[in-house]
């Protein structure tokens, strides 16, 4: 059995495929460390928590003798194949969309093009430590969780001058639902971050952006660079080209691929370990990249018949 990435969905299909009775799971990563995108998200100001995902599944990993761990290894389509096993679960993850795609306009934004010096995604600002080249930055947020107002903070912290442009109402407001919203936009007041709501650019240059809010009003700003936090797009390249050979796989004795997580769409923390939980507990019936119905062990209601 071999689970391709250790994000989230990768660690907790292993530790449940083990738990199920199988016998040798690898789990191999690009990266030398587990935990995909949280192990970045976790050195965001304030997100040190989030960490708990990763750090008690590694342990669980760490006890589990039939997980392998590969880390470092990228593997390919030629590399899966060339691997024997016979089932593969691709848990490949998302990444940050780097021309400007998002969920209001449905299209890219213009000028957004992150090997600009001037453009930068999540993943760059945190894996690469790639910076703005001037001290003025815009944060285009369109998720409207905590992304946007960790990297603006973390930003500020280093002394840049930012301001976040969001598409919604308000800035964190999904953070509303969990009580944090205020204190994220206080915490972004105190460190000088201003922000302006309901609004998205719609053209970046290396001197400024300009944009609209939604009821039609124009805006420009002069800033020297632009993180986007738009929208997240399934990493499923490895998934697609293992599914498109269907000889290929029967040749190499492959039984069967499988995608979970953010591979299959990028979605919350929570829902990406269902997904990988889920897989590994139904593997053995029919039809695993179907998720069984939910039976309810008592019925709420007596049938009237
Ligand atoms: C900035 C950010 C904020 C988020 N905020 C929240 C939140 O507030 N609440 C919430 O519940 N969820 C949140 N999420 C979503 C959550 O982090 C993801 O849903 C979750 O990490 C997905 O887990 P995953 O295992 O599917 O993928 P990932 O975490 O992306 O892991 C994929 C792994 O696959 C590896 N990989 C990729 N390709 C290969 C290959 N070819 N060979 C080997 N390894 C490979 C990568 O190195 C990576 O480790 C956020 C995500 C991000 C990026």
């Amino acid at each position: 059995m071999l689970v391709v990435g250790a994000g989230p969905a990768g660690m907790e299909c292993a530790i449940v495929l083990a738990k199920h009775g199988f016998r040798r799971v690898h789990l191999v990563d690009a990266a030398d460390e587990m935990g995909g995108h949280v192990r970045w998200v976790r050195r965001l100001p304030g997100l040190g928590e989030w960490g708990r995902v990763v750090d008690w599944r590694v342990v669980q990993i760490a006890k589990a003798k039939a997980i392998e761990r590969f880390p470092g290894v990228r593997l390919g389509p030629a590399g899966v194949l060339e691997y024997g096993v016979e089932l593969v679960v691709v848990a490949t993850g998302s990444r940050w969309a780097g021309d400007g795609l998002n969920a209001f306009s449905h299209e890219p934004i213009a000028g957004a093009d992150p090997s600009l010096p001037h453009v930068l995604t999540p993943e760059q600002v945190m894996l690469e430590g790639k910076r703005p080249p001037g001290r003025r930055v815009v944060v285009q947020d369109c998720e409207g969780y905590y992304v946007a107002a960790g990297i603006a903070e973390l930003l500020a912290s280093e002394g840049y001058e930012v301001e976040i442009v969001t598409g919604i109402a308000s800035v964190a407001e999904v953070a509303n639902a969990t009580l944090e919203g205020p204190s994220i936009r206080a915490q972004l007041a105190r460190v000088g971050v201003t922000w302006r709501v309901d609004a998205m650019l719609d053209e970046i240059r290396s001197d400024g952006v300009c944009g609209a809010d939604h009821y039609g009003r124009r805006f420009e700003r002069e800033t020297d660079g632009v993180v986007l936090v738009t929208q997240r797009r399934s990493d499923d390249a490895l998934y697609r080209a293992l599914v498109a050979d269907p000889a290929a796989l029967a040749t190499a004795g492959v039984a069967g691929v499988y995608r979970i997580g953010d591979c299959a769409a990028p979605r919350l923390i929570a829902d990406s370990v269902f997904d990988g939980h889920r897989l590994a507990r139904e593997i053995d019936g029919p039809h695993p990249a179907i998720p069984l119905p939910h039976l309810r062990e008592r019925a709420v209601l007596e049938p009237s018949v």
